[in-house]
C-alpha cells in the first residue's frame, strides 16, 4: 500500500526511528525470534534481551554473515510462557537456567537439544557456527536442515568444537520444554514484577492502520512506559502496565479494533495479502477470512486456519 514515489521517504523515516538495520546489507539476516514477553514473563528462566541485542549486533556487524539466506532464522528462548516455540529455526538456543543455554539445530525448543553452553559463550558459539555453516554448505544448501541431510549433526558439532576455546557440554538429560501457549494470546497476563502486568492484543489479519498506530503510541505512553512490542502472532504486547489500569487499556484496544479477547475467532486466522493487493492473488483471502470469522463467531468453533490466495502460501 506504499504510494509510488514515496518509498524512499518512508524508508528514511523508518530508519530514523530506529526500525531498521544499521547497514542495508544486514536487513535480511536479522531473523532472531524471542518471546515478546522477554524480560517480563514470570515463567522466564533468563532475561534474554541483552544477549538478543548482542546477537543482532553480531549479525549486522559481521559482513561475512550477510551471505546467509534471508530465510535463515535463529531463536532465543528464555523459557517464557508467552512464546511461540513450534516454529522450526535453523539454530535455536533455550535457557536451561539463569546461566546456561541449550543448543539445537534445524528445529525448535520442543526437540531434543544437542549441547549445553554457558550463556556468556553464546555469541562466540553462534559466530563460529554460522561461519562454519557458510563454509560447509553448498550453494543449494541455504538452510541448516539441508546441510544436516548430508552431514550428521555430531560431525558438525565436532568441527564446531575445534573452533571454540571452551568445551561444548552434553545437553541436560531431563530437558523439558517450558509450557507455552497453544493459541494466539489476547488479554491480560501476569508479569514477574508485582503490581504490573502485560496486555496482549491481535491485529486483525495482521493489519495495523496509521490511526491505530497513532492511538497505540498514545496508549503505550499513558499505560506502558512508552514501549510497544510486536508479537509473532501478528499482534502487540504492552508491558509494565499497572494492574489497576489493565482493564481500561484492554477496552481501549478493543475500541481501536484490535483483538483483545482470547476467544475471538480472528485470532486463529491468518490470511495472505490476496488479490486485493497482490498480483499473484487468485482470491481475496483477507475478505474470505473475515467472512469465515463471522461464521465461526456464530458457530462457536475456533480452528486455526491459514488462507493463501496462491500456492506460495505467504502470511504465516
Ligand atoms: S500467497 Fe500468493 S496471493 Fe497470497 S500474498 Fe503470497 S504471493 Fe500473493
Amino acid at each position: 500500500g506504499v504510494l509510488p514515489g514515496q518509498e524512499s521517504a518512508l524508508i528514511g523515516a523508518l530508519l530514523a526511528a530506529g526500525v531498521g538495520p544499521r547497514v542495508a546489507a544486514a536487513d535480511d539476516v536479522r531473523n532472531l525470534l524471542l518471546s515478546p514477553a522477554a524480560g517480563l514473563d514470570p515463567q522466564a528462566r533468563m532475561d534474554v534481551r541483552p544477549l538478543a541485542g548482542q546477537l543482532l549486533d553480531l549479525l549486522q556487524d559481521t559482513p561475512a554473515l550477510h551471505a546467509l539466506s534471508a530465510k535463515f532464522a535463529l531463536q532465543l528462548d528464555g523459557g517464557e510462557a508467552l512464546a511461540m516455540r513450534e516454529h522450526p529455526h535453523d539454530l535455536w538456543l533455550a535457557a536451561a537456567d539463569e546461566r546456561h543455554l541449550l543448543l539445537g539445530l534445524a528445529g525448535c525448543p520442543s526437540d531434543a537439544p544437542l549441547a549445553r553452553i554457558e550463556a556468556a559463550q553464546a555469541v562466540e558459539l553462534v559466530r563460529q557456527l554460522l561461519l562454519l555453516f557458510l563454509e560447509l554448505a553448498t550453494p543449494e544448501q541455504s538452510r541448516m536442515r539441508q546441510l544436516l541431510a548430508q552431514l550428521p549433526a555430531s560431525e558438525l558439532l565436532q568441527r564446531l568444537q575445534a573452533r571454540l576455546d571452551v568445551p561444548l557440554q552434553p545437553p541436560t538429560a531431563d530437558w523439558q520444554t517450558p509450557a507455552g501457549v497453544e493459541r494466539a494470546p489476547a488479554g491480560i497476563y501476569p508479569q514477574a514484577r508485582a503490581g504490573l502486568c502485560m496486555v496482549v492484543a491481535g491485529a486483525q489479519l495482521g493489519r495495523l492502520h496509521a490511526e491505530q498506530l497513532l492511538a497505540l503510541a498514545e496508549l503505550s505512553e499513558r499505560h506502558a512506559g512508552g514501549e510497544l512490542r510486536l508479537t509473532p502472532w501478528q499482534g502487540l504486547l504492552l508491558g509494565n502496565v499497572p494492574q489497576a489500569e489493565a482493564a481500561t487499556l484492554c477496552n481501549a484496544l478493543g475500541e481501536l479494533g484490535l483483538l483483545h479477547e482470547a476467544g475471538d475467532p480472528l485470532l486463529g486466522l491468518v490470511a495472505c495479502t490476496g488479490s486485493a493487493a497482490c498480483a499473484r492473488g487468485l482470491a481475496d483471502s483477507k475478505h474470505h477470512a473475515l467472512h469465515l470469522a463471522e461464521l465461526l463467531r456464530a458457530n462457536g468453533a475456533r480452528p486455526q486456519a491459514h488462507l493463501s490466495a496462491c500456492p506460495r502460501s505467504c502470511a504465516s
